[in-house]
């Protein structure tokens, strides 16, 4: 098997990851970039994980949901990770990195990696043998068609991101819980409403508010179910209220009559996190903060994430992946990175190095064995195959982590958070050595 190579698509950070991951481990590996002969519309070099926005790669604080996954990912010795660590810049709590030297860094890595070729050719469909794809949101268009082929209605390449807010943020004196006429056995959304005037206020200074500009190769065509709130407003300014602020069919029980009401929908089984429902967006975030706190009761709303429109290819994962992250369809082709579903440089990294070590594990004739959901990889993990209702990319967040899996949590968020956190830690460690055990045998 390690004279076989593993193949893999796409040298950014979820292949290169994987790609040092396993020829670390003995594995040869054939990693096709088709950069610099084909380039996609947002990189611009030809170097391997290459960073094509931001140079940061969030928090470092060890109790946020981002520390949390470095943490984890600096214990598996991830690539991406200790590069970054040591092309880091001055960035207060973010790690940033100098994203010349991150990239040129991780090239020269690869390059120079005895059992590392690094082809440079775009590819059109998988190989025969185990192929692990990484091609990111900006995926060719010809593998995009074969993805398509697979994959059927399973695949996505806009992702129309509402903003989602901390649940204990929400000042419950101006919501109600409630469902559309009653509807469904169990009320599942907060309902935030608002008068005529705070309406109109809001709406004002929506139509005024700056937007993120386009990219060239993002044209403003949207589905007609994913239209930013902006454009829907500005075809009136009562269109909002026909759609999704609608009143009808929500009884406030403080005997008002709403004008104009944003439902909050949960994210998650233990309802920490709301998604306000219909609330994609292209505002800038700052602008976002400003306007979504205009609503009464989210005057001191905390965001968990800001909403987005964007390019973005993704499969629906859930729907689509073994546990082990490889294709239902076809367990010889494996996925990983922004094209699985998670959103952000670590989040990919992470399913990388995940992907590599499930590959592992299936050379090797081990048992699959994926760290566990009270992980911040397991949390990812289950972000990506667990429930597809409604499934749209993720970053790391607290709202990936289901409280239950942790044991007494208590006292307040900040305990509760550094409790989850040295936890998810230890936890990673118990897994990673029984990992390490399962394939040494
Ligand atoms: C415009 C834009 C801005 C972004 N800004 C941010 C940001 O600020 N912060 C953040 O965390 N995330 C950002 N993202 C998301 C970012 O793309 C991911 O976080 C990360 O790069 C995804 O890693 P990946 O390995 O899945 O894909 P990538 O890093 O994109 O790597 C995929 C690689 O596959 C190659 N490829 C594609 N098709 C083929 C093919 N057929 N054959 C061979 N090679 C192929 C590509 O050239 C590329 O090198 C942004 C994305 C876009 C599109």
């Amino acid at each position: 098997m390690t004279q076989v190579p593993i193949h893999i698509i796409g040298a950014g950070l979820a292949g290169s990851e994987a790609a040092y991951f396993l020829a670390e481990h003995g594995y040869s590996v054939s990693l096709h970039e088709m950069r610099p002969a084909r380039m996609t519309p947002a990189h611009k070099t030809a170097l391997c994980a290459e960073l094509v926005c931001s140079n940061s790669l969030k928090s470092k604080n060890p109790i946020s949901a981002p520390g949390m996954l470095k943490a984890e990912l600096r214990h598996l010795g991830s690539l991406i990770l200790t590069t970054a660590d040591e092309a880091s810049v001055d960035a207060g709590e973010a790690l940033a990195v100098d994203r010349h030297l991150f990239a040129e860094s991780i090239s020269a890595k690869i390059a120079t990696h005895a059992r590392i070729t690094l082809v440079h050719n775009e590819v059109q469909k998988p190989f025969d043998g185990i192929t692990l794809i990484a091609t990111g949101p900006l995926t060719s268009d010809t593998l995009t068609h074969w993805l398509q082929e697979q994959t059927k209605r399973g695949l996505y390449f806009y992702d129309a991101i509402a903003p989602i807010v901390d649940t204990s943020s929400i000042d419950m004196n101006f919501a109600f819980i409630a469902n559309r006429y009653d509807k469904g056995s169990d009320a599942a959304y907060i309902n935030c409403p608002l008068s005529q005037d705070e309406y109109y206020a809001f709406i004002d200074a929506l139509l005024q508010a700056e937007q993120v500009p386009l990219h060239a190769f993002e044209e403003a065509k949207y589905f007609s179910g994913c239209q930013p709130i902006e454009a829907i407003a500005a075809a009136g300014r009562e269109s909002l209220r026909f759609g999704p602020m609608k009143p009808v069919g929500l009884v406030d029980p403080s005997g008002k009559k709403p004008y104009a009401v944003l439902q909050l929908r949960s994210e998650n089984r233990s309802a920490t996190a709301y998604n306000m429902v219909g609330f994609q967006t292209r505002l800038t975030y700052g602008e976002q903060k400003r306007i979504f706190r205009l609503i009464p009761a989210l005057h001191h709303v905390e965001f968990i994430r800001l909403g987005s429109i964007h390019r973005n290819t993704y499969i629906c994962a859930p729907d689509l992946l073994h546990p082990d992250l490889s294709l239902r369809k076809s367990p010889c082709v494996y996925f990983a990175g922004q094209l699985t579903g998670v959103e952000g440089y670590l989040e990919s990294a992470a399913t990388g190095l995940m992907a590599a070590c499930f590959i592992m594990q299936r050379a090797k004739g081990v048992r699959h064995f994926a760290p566990p959901a009270n992980t911040a990889l397991g949390a990812l993990l289950r972000h990506t195959t667990g429930e597809t209702h409604n499934y749209v990319p993720a970053n790391m967040t607290f709202s990936l982590f289901e409280p239950l899996f942790f044991s007494d949590l208590h006292g307040d968020r900040e305990k509760v958070r550094s409790s989850m956190a040295a936890q998810a830690i230890e936890n990673c460690k118990i897994w990673w050595s029984q990992y390490n055990k399962e394939c040494e045998c």
